[in-house]
């Protein structure tokens, strides 16, 4: 069965002061029925793996292509790896809008992530455009199998379902529709992988602590990708508790 991950993006935010809410987590999970991961900015990596001290995984938000070389601004998935991180997100939305990446970056940047050692938290999702269009299982079935590449297990790879119009905005899909692309996500992977049925799938967009429940009870639903809501221990916390 695949692992339960609960997973926090911290996007664009946080100081070496937010390194207290960590500590909080912790204190207040102490035995946590899932697996957690933090993916600060790349500022923090370093002094947040130093102060989790292994008790809960953390993760880059993006990395570049290649090993090393004449990018300036970029880092490289074993430099991620070099700061103490086990995980990197790849392909979220965001990268996708606002540095135009496509499905064979993304895949490119996930044989990057693997060949170092981590694992790839690859995100898919249809805009709201798309939904009304009728597209979205079209859509979501070509970004994964544009996305994915050949060498992904469920040792290194998790796919995140996140709704581009859900993100940031306090709307959630409705359950059938998580389900139904879940289960779309699911038959893809179990269907061109030898353990794609064991891969880990997280819903995101708009979780809360008052929603989690209810999404997590959704089949093929392994956790979440939490972005506003895993700043604070306060409303990461029960987001935990309730996987
Ligand atoms: P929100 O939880 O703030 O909607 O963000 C979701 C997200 O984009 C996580 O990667």
């Amino acid at each position: 069965a695949p692992r339960k991950l609960a997973a926090g993006n911290w996007k664009m935010n946080g100081t070496l002061a937010a390194l207290d809410q960590i500590d909080q987590l912790v204190a207040d999970q102490p035995a946590p029925g899932c697996d957690i991961l933090i993916c600060p900015p790349a500022t923090l990596i370093q002094p947040m793996a130093a102060r989790a001290q292994g008790r809960i995984a953390i993760g880059g938000q993006d990395c570049h292509a290649s090993a090393s070389g004449a990018h300036t601004g970029d880092i490289a998935a074993a430099q991620l790896r070099d700061a103490g991180a086990s995980h990197v997100i790849l392909g979220h939305s965001e990268r996708r809008t606002d540095h135009g990446e496509t499905d064979a970056e993304v895949q490119a940047k996930a044989v990057a992530a693997h060949a170092a050692g981590l694992i790839a938290v690859i995100c898919l999702g249809e805009t709201e455009a798309q939904r009304d269009a009728g597209q979205t299982l079209d859509v979501i079935a070509s970004q994964l199998a544009g996305s994915v590449p050949e060498g992904a297990s469920a040792a290194n790879t998790v796919i995140a379902y996140e709704p581009v119009w859900a993100i940031g905005t306090g709307r959630t899909p409705t359950n059938d529709q998580i389900a139904e692309v879940h289960a779309l996500i699911r038959d893809r992977l179990a269907a061109r992988f030898a353990d794609g049925a064991d891969m880990a799938l997280l819903y995101g967009g708009s979780v809360k602590p008052g929603n989690a429940a209810e999404i997590f009870a959704i089949a093929h639903v392994n956790g979440a990708l939490v972005g506003g809501a895993s700043l604070k221990a306060a409303d990461f916390g029960p987001i935990v508790a309730a996987l």
